[in-house]
């Protein structure tokens, strides 16, 4: 764990030193939990929502985007249930006056059994080789027979507390498992209270009697309060899909983990809205279609699984999380929530206007049914940054740091360098950058030598350099280096182009989800 926790400190000192993501407001000491992207990181970023921009859109014919604002009606909060209910479980460490989430507590003590169960199985797996049947193991094993029931009885006593909402039973469990505070050490834990995570602040003049607004906490609501708008202009037919980009604001009580907990973070949302009873059906359609969408990157399937919830939240009749292996341990990148008719029939209520769709072949009238498919634009890039890291031993004892990014996803696509800075080689160099700039994210760099370059390419996840040599004025051929093979190639200006756009093009990410 402590070598992990190394790496990733590395990871988010890398992010600084190379354009990626500053601390907000640094040179006054920073603001906790909110962060600003650098000049590589804002690429990156843009171009992860335009993959999902236009996976969702293009090719879904009958997803369509919008941008609704982030102040809404503050009666909207209401009806959605988040002025009420949209509170976190805290607890306080008397010794260290450090704030936690119970929930999160309990979740990570959950974790811990899940770990000694998995490492008794990979010891077993190995030991056994061949042999190993791992379905009996765990049905015979003693002592993973008894993680396992340990494990599920905390986990039922867990969800039946949160559903619950009992907050004493949540600290009961903190203290009957004895979980301390990791930076004191001790077991001395205040009570357990809820906190609501809207911000609010004042919208028009005191004068006139402000009125209470709130920072949206999710961008979910302005489609549902627009779906109408969009059905009837748009002339959509259910099912259909509305998607929107917009930022969210949560009041996190704990903000740790650089960019994975935000005060201020993206989201990436659709709500698809489908008939009365064909939720489940979508709900699984949603669910596999994400996670096709994450694989295609090419991190690694691994890095993937799923996590069914057993506390629905209060709208919820069907939800599973999407999580991936950060170097901190499995964590939810994107939630997919059957959200059943709850949303369109509580702004129904409190606005008092009727909101039901009509359906032209049943011929009748109805209030759909939702499924959301909710991602984060900053803990996808967060997972991606992690899962492309590498510190890389080269032959010859020399080490490199390598961002392995997902090509279409790299902030710059390609480096054009002249060997020198003379014989004409510079101006070869512009031209092919001239040439290549009007459909790549394209950098010239003639400073230091060309190992240096590649170097700082490297750092940023470059995926091709071109080098322009003496040679390429004779004939026209450049060296094309790729960044994770290292391997050069000698090949025509001509074919640059092609050469590039078939690694980078977010088309051919695209073309695998078809
Ligand atoms: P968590 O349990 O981690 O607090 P959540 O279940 O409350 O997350 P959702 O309300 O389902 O999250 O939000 C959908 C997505 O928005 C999450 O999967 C995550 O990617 C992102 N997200 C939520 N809260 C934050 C945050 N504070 N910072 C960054 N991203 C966030």
């Amino acid at each position: 764990m402590a070598q992990q926790d190394d790496v990733f400190k590395k990871i988010v000192s890398h992010a600084k030193e190379y354009g990626f993501v500053f601390q907000s407001s640094e040179i006054y000491d920073g603001l906790a939990a909110v962060y600003d992207y650098g000049q590589n990181g804002v690429e990156l970023k843009n171009n992860i929502k335009r993959y999902w921009w236009e996976a969702m859109t293009l090719l879904h014919e009958n997803i369509v985007g919008i941008d609704s604002a982030i102040f809404m009606h503050p009666t909207i909060w209401k009806a959605s249930g988040h002025v009420d209910a949209f509170n976190d479980p805290l607890i306080d460490n008397r010794d260290s006056k450090k704030r936690y989430r119970a929930d999160v507590l309990i979740e990570e003590e959950l974790a811990k059994i899940d770990d000694k169960i998995e490492k008794d199985v990979a010891k077993a797996a190995k030991r056994f080789g061949d042999s190993f049947d791992e379905t009996l193991f765990r049905q015979t094993n003693p002592r993973v027979v008894e993680r396992v029931k340990e494990r599920d009885e905390l986990h039922e006593r867990f969800a039946k507390a949160m559903n619950d909402n009992n907050l004493d039973e949540l600290r009961q469990i903190i203290i009957d498992r004895e979980i301390v505070c990791p930076v004191s050490g001790t077991k001395n834990w205040t009570e357990v209270r809820q906190f609501n995570l809207m911000f609010r602040t004042e919208m028009g003049s005191t004068a006139d009697g402000a009125m209470t607004v709130y920072l949206r906490p999710e961008t979910a609501q302005g489609i549902f309060v627009n779906y109408l708008n969009v059905q009837k202009t748009g002339r959509m037919r259910i099912p259909f899909g509305i998607a929107q980009i917009g930022k969210a604001f949560r009041n996190e009580i704990i903000a740790r983990q650089f960019i994975f907990r935000m005060r201020e973070f993206e989201q990436m949302e659709m709500q698809f809205f489908v008939r009365p009873g064909e939720e489940l059906k979508w709900f699984e359609y949603w669910k596999e279609w994400r996670l096709r969408w994450h694989k295609a990157l090419g991190m690694g399937d691994r890095k993937y699984r799923y996590h069914d919830h057993d506390k629905l939240a209060h709208y919820a009749n069907a939800a599973t999380d999407i999580e991936f292996e950060m170097p901190f341990g499995f964590k939810e990148v994107e939630g997919i929530h059957s959200r059943t008719n709850f949303d369109l029939s509580q702004h129904e209520k409190f606005s008092g206007k009727n909101i039901k769709y009509f359906d032209p072949e049943l011929n009748e009238n109805y209030t759909p049914y939702v499924i959301e498919t909710s991602i984060g634009v900053d803990r996808m890039f967060l997972s991606v940054l992690c899962s492309s890291y590498e510190e890389q031993k080269l032959e010859g004892g020399d080490t490199r740091v390598v961002l392995h990014l997902p090509a279409p996803l790299a902030p710059v696509k390609c480096a054009v360098m002249p060997l020198v800075k003379k014989d004409g080689l510079p101006e070869k160099a512009r031209a092919i950058v001239d040439d290549l700039k009007f459909d790549f994210s394209t950098r010239y760099d003639e400073k230091d030598s060309i190992g240096k370059r590649y170097r700082r390419q490297d750092a940023i996840g470059t995926p091709f350099c071109i080098t322009v040599d003496h040679q390429t004025l004779e004939d026209n051929t450049v060296t094309l280096r790729e960044r994770d093979s290292m391997e050069q190639t000698r090949v025509n200006v001509d074919d640059l182009h092609r050469l590039i756009h078939d690694r980078v093009s977010l088309n051919s990410l695209l073309r695998k989800l078809a």
